[in-house]
């Protein structure tokens, strides 16, 4: 029997990258999903499709992660048109790189809103529904290896995943009592539209190449195959951890 089959699973910023890796993994494995989208509906839909193709049932909410009553709304959604909401994946996430000295009050709140704020109270809303209907749950963040690895020019970007490492050791202890378990994957470099100027500069993307053991970027599909473990019951007493899945980059230590 697929892992996840009876499951419901919300998965932020689902219609790109890879938050439609892990939706789509998630209805492989026989979740239904609440598809989230911002600005794209039409990849939205093509998320929403791939996992009707998978045999799953799919439901698409417009939600601003940034914006509260969008995050109750969201989880709301679930529970209203799929009846639960067992798994969050909260996924959606931005950077702006700047030098530290030209930061901007909009940069760093275009970034910290989306990718620590959202996934605060997202997972609140997330939280107090199965505290109510006395239910298990899993929280998987997408965090980043800049949780824990410096990213000069992106300050906003690793104070956000570096929080949120934090959030998460937190919550697992907060929650455990309450059957929810919470951890986070940490991914290196993925080819995705995140990284869609790096891919165009080649000098920098050998730079970077030559820093990975593996020496190719993660596919959205092995960071989605990592988070189907964590939602599954093989991963029942697995809690507070970061999931590093990145080539072996954080370890690329040399000696000059
Ligand atoms: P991506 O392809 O650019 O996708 C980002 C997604 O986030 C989009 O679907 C976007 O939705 C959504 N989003 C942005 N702001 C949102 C908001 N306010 N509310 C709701 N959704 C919002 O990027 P990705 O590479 O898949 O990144 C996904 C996550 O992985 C991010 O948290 C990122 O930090 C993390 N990560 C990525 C890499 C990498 O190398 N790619 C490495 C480490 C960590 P719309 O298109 O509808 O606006």
């Amino acid at each position: 029997m697929p892992t996840l089959q009876g499951k419901v699973a919300v998965v932020t910023g689902s219609g790109s990258g890879i938050g439609q890796a892990i939706a789509e993994r998630l209805a492989q494995e026989g979740a239904n999903c609440v598809v989230d989208y911002r600005d794209h509906v039409e990849q939205a839909q093509a998320t929403a499709d791939k996992i009707t193709a998978a045999g799953g049932k799919a439901i698409l909410v417009h939600a601003d992660v940034s914006v509260l009553s969008d995050c109750s709304n969201l989880i709301e959604q679930a529970w209203q048109q799929l009846g639960s909401c067992d798994i969050l994946v909260n996924n959606a996430g931005v950077e702006k790189g700047a030098d530290f000295w030209d930061v901007t009050e909009a940069d760093y709140d275009f970034v910290l809103n989306v990718n620590l704020k959202g996934a605060f109270f997202l997972t609140q809303a997330f939280v107090r529904k199965l505290r109510d209907a006395k239910k298990p749950g899993r929280v998987i963040n997408i965090s980043s290896v800049h949780e824990d690895m410096v990213f000069p020019h992106f300050s906003t970007y690793c104070a956000s995943k570096g929080a949120m490492r934090m959030l998460m050791r937190d919550l697992a202890v907060e929650l455990g009592p309450l059957g929810i378990t919470v951890n986070n994957i940490a991914p290196g470099a993925v080819d995705t539209p995140i990284n869609t100027s790096l891919l165009a500069n080649k000098p920098k993307l050998d730079a970077l190449l030559a820093n990975i053991p593996l020496g190719r970027l993660a596919k959205p599909e092995e960071i989605a195959g990592l988070a189907a473990f964590l939602a599954s019951d093989d991963a029942a007493y697995v809690t507070g951890s970061t999931y590093v899945i990145d080539g072996g980059l954080m370890r690329n230590y040399h000696e000059q």
